[in-house]
């Protein structure tokens, strides 16, 4: 049988929620559903403010809204991550400095970040590649020395932990339909700095006292600050609810085959192709299973040659500093 590149999981109960939701008339957000998966993750896992957004990209966009980002800031992030980590701070006018990956695995390379710092530099953004923590503590370091705000793209890294701290407690969080946990398209905002947690409210509820207002805080809801529409239905929070309460089936079976992937690929460490390498302070969440070939020949062939065996392997991220549109914009500095 053909080994797809990713099967949605699917436990039943998604429908059986929906269902609930329409039929009992509250469907736009912040109902029944939303309430129960921010519980979730505020008392069953730790985080001290989250909210629930469309997608991920919706989170990372609230997260430079929240830090006011301006024409001129600087943002130092992976160049091996998707696009949206980038967008949501160019469409602010801010300028992306692409860090390299570390030698071994694509993760930032925490070592060198610093270097990469200027007077203009307002944050980083660590992308936990495939599930697996980057080097949190010198990040944070870093950061503190010169002021900086950290936004953890942790879009692969639900229920992955760096030195047993969940990832996702500093920054933006998703779930995606090729994620771990899936509602078709959704995200998640995850707060840890209580002074920007009220503003979140706001902006995510374009930018009024709405949330307030619904919790019976103020009498009348008006236009306060910025902000947009980023809060999802309680159809899709429903979905996901039924996907969170399958959490440890759902990870249990995704670990399980990592590890078979693992023994059976490990022979391809011998022809110099790098299997996943997790350093002690990481954890495997089993989001994907990556393999890393020396060039694009050999890259080209390994897919070619388990496609014709019924197995569809694919290539991940483009590097965003040579991308048509941020090549001309990139400092030229050579990322190997
Ligand atoms: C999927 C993904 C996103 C974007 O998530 P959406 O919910 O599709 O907006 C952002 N960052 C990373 C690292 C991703 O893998």
């Amino acid at each position: 049988m053909p080994i797809p590149f990713n099967k949605p999981y699917f436990s039943g109960d998604e429908t059986r929620y929906i269902e609930q939701a329409v039929r009992s008339g509250k469907i736009s957000g912040d109902g029944m559903f939303t309430e129960r998966v921010h519980r979730f993750f505020e008392q069953e896992r730790g985080y001290q403010k989250v909210l629930l957004t469309t997608s991920c990209t919706d989170a990372l966009e609230m997260a430079a809204l929240l830090l006011a980002i301006k024409p001129g800031d600087e943002v130092i992030m992976p160049f091996f991550t998707f696009v949206s980590a980038a967008n949501a701070f160019v469409l602010h006018g801010a300028h992306v400095v692409f860090a390299d990956s570390t030698a071994l695995n694509p993760n930032l390379d925490a070592r060198t970040l610093e270097k990469l710092v200027t007077p203009r530099t307002r944050a980083i953004v660590p992308v936990h590649y495939a599930g697996i923590a980057c080097e949190m503590t010198i990040i944070l370091t870093v950061a503190g020395k010169h002021g900086l705000a950290v936004v953890e793209d942790a879009a692969h890294a639900i229920d992955s932990y760096y030195r047993g701290q969940p990832l996702g407690t500093l920054g933006a969080f998703l779930f995606h339909e090729t994620k771990n946990i899936i509602s078709g398209e959704g995200g998640m905002l995850a707060i840890n700095e209580t002074r920007l947690g009220a503003r979140a409210e706001v902006i995510r509820e374009k930018g009024t006292t709405r949330s307030a207002f619904y919790r019976g805080e103020v009498d009348k809801y008006g236009w306060v600050d910025v902000g947009s529409s980023f809060l999802p239905s309680e159809i899709i929070a429903g979905y996901l609810w039924a996907q969170i309460e399958h959490l440890a089936d759902i990870q249990g079976q995704r670990r399980a085959i990592w590890q078979r992937y693992y023994v059976a690929l490990a022979p391809l460490l011998s022809l110099g192709i790098a299997l996943p390498a997790l350093p002690d302070y990481a954890t495997n969440n089993g989001h994907l299973f990556y393999l890393v070939c020396r060039n694009l020949d050999e890259r080209t062939a390994l897919i070619l040659y388990l496609k014709e065996r019924g197995i569809w392997a694919v290539f991940h991220y483009q590097p965003l500093h040579s991308s048509a549109y941020y090549v001309a914009r990139h400092d030229g500095r050579s990322l190997p």
